[in-house]
């Protein structure tokens, strides 16, 4: 289906990066984030390494097994968490978060497991802006993520490509993401009718980004 969006080019990953400064609009204002709906209030949430700003609250950790002795749930990307897993068992009493965006892991279904012998909770994966606004959310049914109506999420082949309506410091329409996947139109178990964004990966030859690239300012 053509739409406006449609219409306008598609603004490649590596073009993005390459010229990462200029689409970056530094008089908008930074964003705050929250974890999100799968744990709304999260009980006693501890946060590892995201590359964006939490909204007060949430207990940023460095790695430490202390940190996370009181926790009921660990948010964070991929990489730390599974650093964290590796180290051994740390049973959590809710869940696990993966923020996932460009330039960023997705979880497989090897991480999955990894996660689940270490945490022993479900985990939802979010997939996050460069200000960490959350575009797609995985459900408590576990059958790919929600597209939020803050996101336009298209396909050039099997790859995404993302516009965040929200994210007015990174303004990029169309951005080739380096992520692939289905859009799933039909309604999910759990009851919400939103498309849903399943099979998330990263493509073979994507850049994965440290946290000090790219970080939102
Ligand atoms: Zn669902």
């Amino acid at each position: 289906m053509e739409t406006a969006l449609s219409r306008l080019p598609v603004v490649e990953l590596a073009q993005f990066y390459s010229r990462f400064r200029e689409f970056e609009n530094s008089s908008a204002g930074r964003r705050l984030q929250e974890l999100g709906a799968a744990c709304n209030p999260p009980p006693r949430a501890v946060a590892i390494d995201p590359w964006f700003h939490l909204k007060p609250g949430i207990p940023i950790a460095t790695g430490a097994a202390a940190e996370f002795d009181a926790a009921d749930c660990i948010a964070g990307p991929l990489e730390p968490l599974r650093n964290l897993a590796r180290n051994g068992r740390l049973p959590l009493r809710h869940s696990v978060i993966v923020f996932t965006g460009i330039g960023r892991l997705a979880a497989r279904p090897a991480d999955r497991d990894l996660l689940w012998r270490a945490f022993e909770v479900p985990l939802y994966q979010q997939l996050r802006g460069f200000q960490g606004e959350l575009l797609a959310a995985e459900c408590e049914r576990h059958q790919g993520l929600h597209i939020l109506p803050d996101a336009v999420v298209e396909l050039r082949g099997e790859e995404l490509l993302l516009t965040s309506l929200r994210n007015f410091r990174h303004p990029v329409l169309r951005l080739a993401s380096g992520l692939t996947g289905r859009i799933d139109h039909e309604p999910c178990a759990c009851g919400r009718k939103s498309p849903r964004i399943v099979g998330l990966k990263n493509k073979p030859s994507v850049t994965i980004l440290g946290n000090e690239t790219a970080r939102s300012g």
